[in-house]
C-alpha cells in the first residue's frame, strides 16, 4: 500500500486511486499528500476516517462510496475545498448539521443507498449545490431549506418515505430534473409550474390522485407517473347543494376585487394591515370566471393531453387540478372542468 503512496508522492501527483482494495482504514501516509484534489477510496471496508484528512486542504473530490460509514465523518465538514463528495452504499444512519454545514462550495452530494431519515436544515448552506441525490434511504420528509438551494439542477429523491415536498420548491429555479418515484407522495407542492427549466420529472409509484393547478404550462421533455391513483374520468350525476358563503369570504372577495383596481382606495389602506395582506396572500383565482376568492372553492379537474397541451411524444391525458368559486361557475356551460367524486 505504502509503495503507491509514495509513488503518487514522488509523481507529485494531484489524483490518488485506492478503489477496492480491502482496506478498513485510510493508509496514514495519504495525509501526507496536501496537493491531491482526487481521492478515490471506494469498494473498501473503510468505518471511519482520521482526523489528519484535514491536511488535505485542496481535495476537490473524495468518492467513499461502498464502505462501512454509519455517520457522515466530522473530518469533511473541514476540507473546504471539497465539490464533489460520494458517500453512496454505505450505511450513513445520520447526517451531522455541523459537517453539512462546513462543506460549502459542494456542487455534487451523492448519498444513495444509505440509512438516512432526515437532512439537516444547515443543507442551505451547500449554495453551490448542483446535484443532491439521496436515492434509496428513508427520508420521511425534506426540509424547506432545500428551497434556498437555488443552483439546485438535479434533485434525486426516488425511494423513500417521503409523503409530501416542501410548498416552496419553486424557489430551486435552476431545477431540471426531480426523480420523486417510489415515495408516498398524496400531493405535489402547488407552484411548480413555475420552475423555468424543470424537463425531466419522475413521480411514478406515488398516490398522487392529480397534478397542480397550471401543471401544463411547464415545458418538460419527459413525465413518468405511472403507478399512482389519479383520478379517471366518469361522468355520473351529483347534487349539489347551494353554497352559503361566510361574511369573511365575501369581504374578502370584495377586497380582493377591489385591489385589482389600482385607483380603488383598498390599494392606499390595505398596507396598513400587514396580517390582512399575509390572509390575502393565500388567494387563488377561479378557473372560469377569473375572480379572486379566499378559502372557499370547488376543487375540480381538467384532463390535459400530453401531445397537444404539453408537446410531448406520449398519447396519455393527465387529471390536472383547477379550483372554481363557486357553483355557479360549475353550472355554466362550455367549460372543461370536472368535479372530483370522492368515494
Ligand atoms: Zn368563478
Amino acid at each position: 500500500m505504502a509503495e503507491f503512496v509514495i509513488r503518487a508522492f514522488n509523481d507529485k501527483t494531484t489524483s490518488l486511486t485506492l478503489s477496492s482494495r480491502k482496506l478498513k482504514k485510510v493508509p496514514e501516509c495519504v495525509s501526507m499528500l496536501p496537493r491531491l484534489s482526487v481521492l478515490q477510496l471506494n469498494n473498501n471496508f473503510i468505518s471511519s476516517l482520521p482526523a489528519e484528512l484535514l491536511s488535505l486542504q485542496h481535495l476537490l473530490e473524495l468518492n467513499l462510496g461502498n464502505n462501512a460509514l454509519e455517520e457522515v465523518p466530522a473530518v469533511l465538514g473541514h476540507l473546504e475545498s471539497l465539490k464533489k463528495l460520494y458517500l453512496f452504499s454505505n450505511r450513513i444512519r445520520a447526517v451531522p448539521h455541523e459537517v453539512i454545514g462546513g462543506l460549502k462550495k459542494l456542487v455534487v452530494l451523492n448519498l444513495n443507498h444509505n440509512h438516512i431519515q432526515r437532512l439537516p436544515a444547515e443543507i442551505k448552506c451547500l449554495t453551490r449545490l448542483e446535484h443532491l441525490s439521496v436515492l434509496d434511504n428513508k427520508l420521511e420528509e425534506i426540509p424547506a431549506e432545500v428551497c434556498h438551494l437555488t443552483c439546485l439542477s438535479v434533485l434525486n429523491l426516488t425511494s423513500n418515505n417521503l409523503t409530501h415536498l416542501p410548498q416552496q420548491l419553486y424557489q430551486c429555479k435552476g431545477l431540471t430534473k426531480l426523480h420523486v418515484a417510489r415515495n408516498k407522495l398524496t400531493s405535489l407542492p402547488e407552484g411548480i409550474q413555475t420552475l423555468p427549466k424543470l424537463q425531466v420529472l419522475d413521480v411514478a409509484g406515488n398516490k398522487l390522485s392529480m397534478f397542480p393547478v397550471g401543471f401544463h404550462q411547464l415545458h418538460l421533455k419527459e413525465l413518468y407517473f405511472e403507478d399512482n391513483r389519479l383520478v379517471r374520468c366518469e361522468p355520473m350525476s351529483s347534487v349539489q347543494d347551494v353554497q352559503v358563503f361566510t361574511l369573511k369570504e365575501l369581504v374578502a372577495r370584495f377586497v380582493l376585487r377591489e385591489k385589482r383596481d389600482r385607483s380603488s382606495p383598498v390599494n392606499r389602506t390595505l398596507p396598513l394591515f400587514p396580517s390582512l395582506v399575509t390572509l390575502l396572500a393565500n388567494s387563488s383565482c377561479c378557473a372560469v370566471c377569473l375572480s379572486p376568492f379566499l378559502t372557499t372553492w370547488l376543487q375540480c379537474v381538467h384532463f390535459i393531453s400530453l401531445k397537444k397541451d404539453m408537446n410531448m411524444r406520449s398519447s396519455q391525458s393527465i387529471p390536472v387540478r383547477a379550483l372554481l368559486c363557486s357553483y355557479k361557475c360549475f353550472n355554466t356551460d362550455g367549460h372543461p372542468y370536472y368535479g372530483v367524486a370522492s368515494r
